[in-house]
């Protein structure tokens, strides 16, 4: 199927791991140039080694790797303009960042608040800010956020995650319906339990928190899951190439899950 990706420039955030790296190897595989970024420039250059080992649709698509931290305002215009002076559009923007910790309210203090706000909803406000007028230029933009089933159904000891991510379904679902006259399509994704190294990260502090092995916390998630495993990183890069191609040109405003089934609610 052609998706209609080849050329088309993708910036993914927090993407020398998990998540972004799958959803950068994926666009990269159908054919778009990739920016990917991440803090650290050993992870970059990592996965810029993995993703250039990948058959691609494009025997000219590029892959740019750029140090940034999403917490640093001047560090995301950077970014953009960089991505902007090497390929002069930005067609997809792939919002994405580290997860917050995970802790009962009770231990929550003022500045995981703080840092949790920043990372996860004002990074996305401020590369949205700086990507709008670029796309509505080009009349042509694909904006995905990428948050966690946080959204639908509240996890436990997650309360950064559960009220922080809905404050970009409330913004990415607002920026749907003031841009979509510009072809600017907005949508969310949700990746239910996924193995990736924040999830080891998660099973290695409920095996302390609750005194039991990795099986018997695999199980706790597993049972909760109708397809009987967590996903794979892949399996949500595959909604995210959907949501950027010609294929979803009628869809946006949508929050939906990767989850195997693990949302529990009908909507
Ligand atoms: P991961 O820890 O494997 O990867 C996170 C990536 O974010 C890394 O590349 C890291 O370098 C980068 N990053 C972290 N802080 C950054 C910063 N300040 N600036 C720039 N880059 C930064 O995590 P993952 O599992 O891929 O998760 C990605 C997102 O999806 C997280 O927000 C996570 O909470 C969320 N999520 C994950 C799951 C899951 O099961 N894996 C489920 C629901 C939601």
């Amino acid at each position: 199927m052609n998706l209609g990706l080849n050329n088309k420039v993708a910036l993914v955030l927090a993407s020398s791991k998990g998540l972004g790296l799958a959803c950068a190897k994926a666009l990269y595989s159908e054919g778009a140039h990739v920016i990917i970024c991440s803090r650290s420039e050993d992870n970059i250059n990592q996965a810029k080694e993995e993703i250039s080992k990948l058959k691609t649709s494009n025997s000219s698509n590029r892959i740019l790797g750029v140090v940034n931290d999403l917490n640093d305002e001047n560090q995301i215009r950077t970014l953009v303009e960089t991505t902007l002076n090497e390929f002069r559009h930005i067609d997809i923007l792939v919002h994405n960042a580290g997860g917050p910790p995970s802790a009962p309210f009770s231990e929550i203090s003022r500045d995981d608040w703080e840092k949790s706000i920043k990372l996860n909803l004002v990074s996305f406000i401020h590369i949205s800010k700086l990507v709008l007028p670029i796309m509505q230029k080009q009349k042509f933009g694909r904006i995905i956020a990428i948050t966690s089933v946080s959204v639908k159904q509240p996890l436990n000891n997650l309360i950064l995650s559960n009220t922080t991510r809905l404050g970009v379904v409330g913004f990415a679902k607002t920026l749907s319906n003031e841009y979509a006259k510009d072809n600017i399509l907005v949508n969310v994704v949700c990746p239910g339990p996924t193995l990736t190294n924040r999830m080891e990260e998660l099973i290695k502090t409920q095996m302390n928190d609750l005194g039991k092995s990795r099986q018997e916390i695999m199980k706790i998630w597993i049972d909760n899951i109708p397809l009987g495993r967590l996903g794979r990183p892949q399996e949500l890069a595959n909604l995210v190439v959907f949501l950027a191609s010609d294929k979803a040109n009628y869809i946006t405003g949508t929050v939906v899950q990767v989850d195997g089934g693990f949302v529990k609610s009908s909507l």
